[in-house]
């Protein structure tokens, strides 16, 4: 049964369609180093990659103003990899050492029988940190499922605590749904539930006390992320941008923060925590700390090719020789390969124009 998106509509008939993936220079198998088959990738700035970050979808159910540009169109179905396919291309990445896996998207959510994906993933073994990202709106029926399924913990993002703001923001989401989805996910045990919220200037830098006190008697970590100048959306993103020390003053108003190290997949961020809350402060600073020399992930979008950085152009093509019987030996080979090709350092850190990337959802925020 097809899923239903906001307001009851099925996700399938809203906009399809994206542009053709782009075919990656060098990425075929006649082009591959020699390479030997120890169970660990690293690139070629000795950074080990144990953490992949997997599309299931390019669509979403919300429309939040800098992350889906205007005229986003959705992809047919049939470029998007079949479950069977993600499972198959995960056996090989764990086999290769990756032990950390995101499922996200798009909105992984509207796509349906996640928590049998979950659990498909979890039968793997190898995979020791398996978590999700996800908008809420679809979790609170979810949540349990996920769990009983082995999913280990959930990041929801939420960017304003104002009903009518979150709408305008999202151009249409219910809060209500949001927060029943932070209620149930907290309730199935995952753990940590942390929710995300992308700093914006003048939309939600005036609520950072009120999220951060959402730490006080709710086991959760708040997390504040610097926006980042992303495609279609970039002057926006420019325009709104507030550092993650701008909200760090703001909330000491509440209380005496606590630096903190105790948060499972804390990955690049620093932590807090107000004395006595039950909860974490995180500051996530992509743009006025970059972390690309702990960079320790990748991506693989939702039409199967890995992605090496987030800002760069730099693709292996999985799909088309996972769809022309390559074994598994060819797969871990491109993946090795990708590793050659990962750049040190993105190019907002080196000053260089952007990619071609329009939106975090075409490679899976
Ligand atoms: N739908 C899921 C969700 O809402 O978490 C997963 C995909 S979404 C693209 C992942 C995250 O990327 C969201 O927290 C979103 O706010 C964030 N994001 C999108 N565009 C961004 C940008 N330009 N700068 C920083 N974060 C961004």
């Amino acid at each position: 049964m097809a899923q239903q998106g906001e307001g009851g509509r099925p996700v399938e008939s809203l906009t399809p369609r994206t542009s053709a993936p782009r075919r990656v220079p060098g990425s075929s198998p006649r082009s591959l180093p020699v390479l030997g088959g120890g169970a660990s990738l690293t690139d070629t700035f000795g950074r080990k990659i144990r953490y992949l970050r997997v599309s299931v979808t390019d669509r979403c159910n919300l429309r939040c103003i800098y992350c889906m540009p205007h005229g986003m169109e959705w992809l047919p179905k049939a470029e998007v990899l079949s479950y069977e396919e993600i499972l198959r291309l995960l056996r090989v990445f764990t086999s290769l050492g990756v032990t950390k896996v995101r499922l996200t998207g798009g909105e992984p959510l509207v796509r349906a029988h996640v928590p049998d994906l979950v659990r498909r993933i979890a039968e793997l073994g190898g995979v020791e940190d398996l978590s999700l990202s996800t908008n809420g709106l679809l979790l609170a029926d979810l949540a349990g499922d996920l769990k009983a399924a082995g999913l280990h913990r959930v990041n929801v993002s939420l960017d304003s605590l104002d009903p009518v703001k979150f709408r305008e923001i999202t151009q249409g989401g219910d809060i209500r749904k949001v927060m029943a989805g932070i209620d149930a996910a907290l309730r199935a045990g995952l753990s940590p539930v942390k929710v995300n919220v992308v700093a914006t200037r003048g939309v939600n830098d005036v609520e950072a006390t009120e999220f951060a006190r959402l730490t006080i008697d709710r086991g959760v970590v708040v997390r504040f992320i610097e926006i980042m100048p992303l495609g279609d959306s970039a002057d926006f993103q420019d325009a709104k941008f507030v550092s993650a020390e701008e909200i760090l003053d703001r909330i000491r108003s509440v209380g005496r923060l606590v630096p903190c190290e105790d948060v499972v997949g804390s990955g690049p961020a620093r932590y807090y925590r107000f004395e006595n809350a039950k909860g974490t402060i995180g500051m996530i600073t992509p743009m006025s700390h970059t972390f690309c020399e702990q960079c320790n992930r990748v991506r693989l979008t939702s039409v199967g090719h890995l992605r090496l950085c987030l800002f760069g152009d730099q693709e292996v093509d999985l799909r088309t020789p996972l769809r022309s019987g390559a074994d598994d030996d060819t797969l871990a080979q491109l993946i090795e390969y990708g590793m050659t090709i990962k750049p040190d350092s993105h190019h907002l850190v080196r000053g260089e124009p952007g990619c071609g990337l329009r939106a975090l959802s075409q490679v899976g925020g």
